[in-house]
This record gives structure tokens, C-alpha cells and sequence, in this order.
């Protein structure tokens, strides 16, 4: 045993989430060994930019000494503490009446889960809670959004538009229901933002009608769809959604387990659209990524319904780990970085990289770039008047990512040839605009791919 590297070790042991099991044994794992600010530090001590902030978390950056004295003081003084039988600890119950008090609207409740999928699966019990309570039991069906992502819990899974996450698994299931994505690049009705929102509107309208209006219990959405692809909505889209679910009486969650904390500017990216959810999930930069953490944040009306309709009896759901004291703890260190001026940072930093990123427009393979903030994407093409995909026997997710880390530059590559950006809100400009010159080399050596050649126009 002694004598096997970690990386053979890894092959035999290790199952790594979201991977072909084949494949990872073919291609083998690299391992980091360390990190600081936005550099990540491999164990053949080669440097590497993290254009994608881990994955979309590690919104503070690497290395702060404060949020490792966070959680070590915590772990000396009371390393863990049930929520169970009444009982608490100070770091949650002071991290969630931060969270309350930066929330927009009426979000003055708070349910901590250890990350982004318990969270959402967390809103769908609360949400069939909710009805019952009301006495609308029936108020069973729930819809999303194509393209969209709300994490793999066996539930959320089904939410979740992405047929990687449903093939072999017996999901969605049959109340889980779907309208189609914005996807401004590639919407039939092309890129004029009040069609494309009309049309979501007609569209979730119908769907309602179609399910049965005192059927549906509530709608998902991300503020941008973030592993569809980083789609961002036209302005006005989220809060014409949002209008339609009060009009119609169905709950609107909204889930920013990639937007929230800072990554499109504000704390949430519901405030980007002065809108206010039902329920929102969140987790990542919660806790940068230090720990892992997430979060429900549940409006007055919701928790109301819920907690009379309960009365004296308990309801039913809860993890060991709920409101864990050293999560809590790291995340309000956190806060207190990204309040002392890091959220600042990265609103700045979000301007350079989309002007950055903008400059590739110019690039024979850049079809699309968008985004918002520290959120953005690249959408490669190989003619841009037709919008034509990269071929995929070019597999284009693992050749595209593995040379920008030949480039010395982690982003996130998708399998439809959309490179990913979501750098810690710490970059400095030199930092951004390097994420921007390594992605225009990756982009001039992948012109050069024989599949592409003579394919590009
Ligand atoms: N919801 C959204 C919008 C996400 O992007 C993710 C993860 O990327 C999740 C939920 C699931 O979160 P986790 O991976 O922490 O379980």
C-alpha cells in the first residue's frame, strides 16, 4: 500500500462526483496541493490561475489566515452542537440574523444545510409542508426551468434540466414539470429581450393552465442559470417571472447557490431585480468554499403557514450537521471580509473581466460572451453566422480544459464548448486580465485542433 502514489491510489479508491468512472481511470486525477489568493499551487509545485473559484465558491480567495482562526477557535471552544431538543450555539444564531438583516424583503428565517442540493431539497419538504398546512395537499406539482441546475439530491435531481443528472436514475419524476430557458444565444425567437420574456411568461402561464392553476405548488429558478451554461436572463426576465407566480398563487423559489454572495455584485442577485422570493436557497460563498454550508432563507408568510399549521407537533426535518458551529463561524468571518471590502473588489474586478472577455468577440471561435459580475461564459462556435457547436467527437470539455491548464489557467469548460468564469472576488486586475490573455492563447492553439481545421469560418 506504501508504495502506491496517491495517484494510483486515487484510480483504485476515490469516486469523484460528476465523472465517467472510465474515463477518470484513463485520464488519472490532479492534485492540488495548496492555494493562496487566486492561485492554486499543484503537487509539481506548478501555478495555476483559478478562473472558477474552485467551483463557483471560493468567492473570497485562498489563504486568509482570520477564517482558519475562525474555525480553530471555534473547534477548540464547542466543536459541534445540536439544533435538536432546543438547543443551539451562538455562530449560527448570530450568522442567521446577519444573513435576515442582508436578505431582501421579508426573508427573516433561516434553515442551514450542509450545501446547495440539501438546501433545495430542503425547499421542496418545506414547500409540500406548506400546502398541507393550508389544506391544498394537492398543490403537488413543481416546475423548473430547461437548462437549469438545482443540485443531486435524488429530488433536486429532478428539478435539474441537465440529462446527465436523469439517464439510468428514474428521474424527474412525474410532478416535476419544465418550461424552456431564455437561453438568449440560441432562443428560436431570437435576442430581443421583451419577446423572449412574453414568451416565458406565455409560456409558464400555459403550463400552469395546462398542469391545473390549484395544482402548482411552486416554480425554481435561477437568477442566472449557472451549469446550463452561465445564461443570463434579459433584464426584466426574473421579476416578470417572479410578478407571474405572485399573480398566479404559486411559491417562487429562487436559487442562487452560484449567484448569491457577491458573484453578480450584491449579496443576492435577486436585488439586481429589486425582487423578493418566497424562498431562497444558497450555500458556496456562504462559506467560500472553507467549509461546507448552505442555506433556505424562508420569507415571514411561509414560516407562518408552516408553524401553524404544525402546532405543537415537531416537523419533520433535519441533518446531524444543521447549523453546524464551525460552518457558522467561518461564514461570518467571511462576511466580514466580504463587507471589509471584498464584495467591493469584485464588483470592480466584474468589470474588467467582462470588458476583458469582450475583446474576444474579435476571436474566429467566440460565437457569444456574457454575463454578469464575476459570473461570465464564452460560447465557441465554428461558424458564428450559424452558431454551429464544436464537433462533439471533439470532446470539446475535456480537450478545451485540459489546454487552458496547459496555459496554467483552471475554468470551467461545458460540453457544448462554453468556457465558464467565476474567479474569487479577490482578483486583482493583473490577475483578470491574465485570465483573459491565457484564454485568448487557448482559444488561438484550439484553432489549430485537426478537427477544426478548415471547419472554422
Ligand atoms: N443549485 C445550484 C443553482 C447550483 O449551482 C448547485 C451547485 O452547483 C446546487 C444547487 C447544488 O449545490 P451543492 O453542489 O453544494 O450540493
Amino acid at each position: 500500500m506504501l508504495t502506491n502514489s496517491l495517484h494510483e491510489l486515487d484510480r483504485q479508491h476515490l469516486i469523484h462526483p460528476v465523472s465517467s468512472f472510465r474515463g477518470h481511470e484513463a485520464r488519472g486525477v490532479r492534485v492540488l496541493r495548496s492555494a493562496k489568493g487566486a492561485t492554486l499551487t499543484d503537487d509539481t509545485g506548478r501555478e495555476l490561475l483559478d478562473g472558477f473559484a474552485g467551483l463557483w465558491c471560493v468567492n473570497a480567495g485562498y489563504g486568509h489566515e482570520s477564517i482558519v482562526e475562525a474555525a480553530a477557535e471555534q473547534m477548540r471552544r464547542l466543536p459541534y452542537a445540536t439544533g435538536y431538543f432546543d438547543l443551539g450555539s451562538e455562530p449560527p444564531i448570530r450568522l442567521a440574523a446577519a444573513l435576515a438583516e442582508r436578505a431582501p424583503g421579508d426573508l427573516n428565517h433561516v434553515y442551514f444545510t450542509l450545501g446547495g442540493s440539501d438546501a433545495v431539497d430542503s425547499t421542496i419538504r418545506f414547500v409540500r409542508y406548506y400546502w398541507h398546512a393550508r389544506g391544498q395537499a394537492d398543490r403537488d406539482q413543481f416546475i423548473s426551468v430547461e437548462q437549469g441546475y438545482h443540485g443531486s439530491t435524488t429530488m433536486g435531481a429532478g428539478l435539474t434540466a441537465l440529462p446527465g443528472f436523469h439517464d439510468g436514475f428514474g428521474v424527474p419524476y412525474a410532478w416535476q414539470h419544465k418550461i424552456s430557458s431564455h437561453y438568449l444565444y440560441r432562443n428560436p425567437l431570437g435576442d430581443d429581450p421583451q419577446a423572449v420574456i412574453a414568451a416565458s411568461v406565455a409560456e409558464l402561464r400555459a403550463k400552469v393552465d395546462e398542469i391545473g392553476a390549484d395544482r402548482v405548488a411552486a416554480f425554481y429558478v435561477e437568477p442566472i442559470q449557472g451549469s446550463g451554461g452561465v445564461l443570463v436572463p434579459p433584464p426584466g426576465w426574473l421579476k416578470a417571472m417572479r410578478d407571474l407566480c405572485a399573480e398566479l398563487g404559486i411559491l417562487f423559489i429562487a436559487d442562487e447557490v452560484i449567484t448569491g454572495f457577491g458573484r453578480t455584485g450584491p449579496i443576492f442577485a435577486c436585488a439586481d431585480e429589486g425582487i423578493v422570493p418566497d424562498l431562497l436557497t444558497c450555500a458556496k460563498g456562504l462559506t467560500s468554499g472553507y467549509v461546507p454550508m448552505g442555506a433556505v432563507l424562508m420569507s415571514d408568510h411561509v414560516y407562518q403557514v408552516i408553524a401553524e399549521g404544525a402546532g405543537a407537533r415537531a416537523i419533520g426535518h433535519g441533518f446531524t450537521y444543521s447549523a453546524h458551529p464551525v460552518s457558522a463561524a467561518v461564514a461570518l468571518e467571511v462576511l466580514a471580509l466580504y463587507e471589509g471590502g471584498i464584495f467591493e473588489n469584485g464588483i470592480r474586478a466584474g468589470k474588467r473581466l467582462m470588458a476583458g472577455l469582450e475583446t474576444l468577440r474579435d476571436h474566429p471561435l467566440v460565437g457569444d460572451v456574457r454575463g454578469r459580475g464575476m459570473l461570465a461564459a464564452l460560447e465557441l462556435v465554428t461558424d458564428k453566422a450559424k452558431k454551429t457547436p464544436l464537433p462533439a467527437d471533439m470532446q470539446p470539455a475535456t480537450r478545451l480544459f485540459d489546454r487552458a491548464w496547459e496555459q496554467g489557467l483552471v475554468i470551467r469548460s461545458f460540453a457544448q464548448g462554453i468556457f465558464g468564469y467565476a474567479p474569487p472576488l479577490c482578483c486583482t486586475e493583473a490577475e483578470i486580465d491574465e485570465i483573459v490573455a491565457r484564454t485568448r492563447r487557448v482559444l488561438d492553439l484550439t484553432l489549430d485542433d485537426p478537427e477544426l481545421r478548415g471547419v472554422v469560418r
